[in-house]
């Protein structure tokens, strides 16, 4: 490492404190990034293959132009009345069927959440929630309830917990609707644990893509047996499509509508505005009217006209640039290359994902399935090496993540394939 990216480390622990996360053995001093490529402050160029906040790529010109030029103009709050926010939810909300038409705008995912379980307070009257074994909403006190990899001190009761679904080693053994089933069981389970402790069912909050837990493959309908089963008790259904939407995953504009069901809240964030802090919430006006009744709520930069603005320029690039469909022809050629180097490099053992959201599952031994976990770490840093930010995740820490900023061309994805090779053929596979 540098002398200066040591003095930056250094700086950070006196200035931030300490277990201030970065990635990388050797952390990245990013100064400046075009589309899919950043540069260090040494002039290194990287292929960005991980970062989906800037979605539509970095500083993407038409994004910085509308946050310029409303910048220059006016910058408020929402107590004021301004067309900015009403014309993104208006074009916000067209890409959600009915009954899904009015929205809050926050800064985080995580306030997204907050408010989320707060409406499901409001129009069930209950507090219980379940969530999944090994997922992320977020980091205010109540989400970050909701988080088993990164636990609280002290749980609330309210909340249960369900395995995070695997396709790679389904519970039961079993894949496909059987495998939902039993993820259905486990989900009627929580609901009669929350029951019996005296809390009811609120709701069931899901990233539809499982996300955090490493993007498993699940066909459509997957989930319905355990929808079915939340709105019996009286539950609503939350989608968490912080990481999924927004077109994302090339076949559909929401993870939802891949997973093929209607949600009753949607909350979202990261790419939302390229980079710049804006969350959200989408529901019926049923379920707003409940939340509104029940709290007061005020965002003091929720929604503001830069953020409008820049949420706005965002969506209008993916919607004009037809960004959703390149993810969808460049995922399935990079998958295509995934699967060809398995053919030759037997550490691969499960290659998935849709548009430009995917990785590949390492393994010690294919027969096992047993996951290589630290050498997938090794991977991730063999790469950054290499000039490609990538990263992994997953229940085993052993899939490859994959998720770079939606205009990731053919060539790009060629350059990602040769460098994966070449790591996986000069990092010995270690447990
Ligand atoms: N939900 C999910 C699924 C996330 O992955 C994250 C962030 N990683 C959040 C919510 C929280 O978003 P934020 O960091 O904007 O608060």
């Amino acid at each position: 490492m540098n002398i200066a990216a040591k003095n930056l480390i250094d700086r950070r622990a006196r200035l931030l404190g300490p277990n201030v996360s970065t990635f990388y053995e050797e952390p990245v001093h990013i100064v400046r990034g075009e589309g899919v490529w950043v540069w260090d402050a040494e002039g290194n160029k990287f292929l960005d293959c991980y970062n989906n906040v800037p979605h539509v790529g970095h500083c993407h010109p038409k994004v910085v132009e509308a946050i310029c030029q409303q910048a220059g103009t006016l910058n408020t709050h929402t107590r004021y009345l301004h067309e900015g926010i009403l014309d993104y939810v208006e074009a916000l909300t067209d890409t959600f069927a009915d009954p899904l038409n009015t929205a809050i705008m926050t800064c985080t995912g995580s306030e997204a959440n907050d408010i989320a379980l707060r409406m499901a307070r409001g129009i069930t009257g209950n507090t219980g929630v379940i969530a999944t074994d090994h997922t992320y909403h977020g980091n205010t006190m109540a989400v970050s309830q909701l988080s088993c990899t990164n636990p609280p001190p002290d749980r609330w009761d309210n909340v249960a917990f369900v395995p995070a679904p695997d396709s790679y080693r389904p519970l039961g053994g079993e894949p496909g609707m059987a495998h939902a089933q039993a993820f259905a069981a486990e989900v009627e389970k929580a609901i009669a644990d929350l029951k019996a402790r005296g809390h009811g069912l609120a709701a069931m909050i899901i990233c539809p893509y499982f996300a955090n837990e490493g993007f498993p493959t699940l066909e459509k309908g997957w989930l319905q047996p355990a929808i079915d089963a939340v709105r019996k008790a009286g539950g609503i259904v939350i989608a968490d499509e912080v990481q999924p939407g927004f077109g994302r995953l090339g076949t559909d504009f929401w993870g939802h509508q891949k997973a093929g069901f209607l949600p009753d809240v949607v909350t979202m964030g990261k790419p939302m505005a390229n980079g710049h802090p804006v969350g959200g919430v989408v529901t019926s006006m049923d379920i707003m009217s409940a939340f509104r009744k029940n709290f007061r709520y005020f965002n003091t930069f929720g929604g503001n006209p830069v953020s409008a603005a820049a949420a706005h320029a965002t969506l209008k690039v993916v919607q004009e640039e037809g960004l959703m469909e390149n993810a969808r022809t460049v995922g399935d050629y990079a998958r295509d290359g995934l699967r060809r180097l398995a053919e030759t490099h037997a550490c691969i053992g499960d290659v998935r994902g849709s548009g430009l959201f995917f990785g590949a599952e390492m393994v010690l031994d294919r027969e096992t399935r047993a996951p290589a976990t630290a050498f997938t770490k090794k991977i991730a840093n063999a790469m950054r090496q290499k000039g490609v930010l990538l990263n992994f995740l997953g229940i085993h820490y052993n899939a490859l993540k994959i998720r770079p900023p939606l205009p990731f061309t053919k060539e790009q994805a060629d350059i990602l394939l040769e460098r994966l090779d070449e790591a996986l053929h000069e990092t010995p596979l270690e447990p």
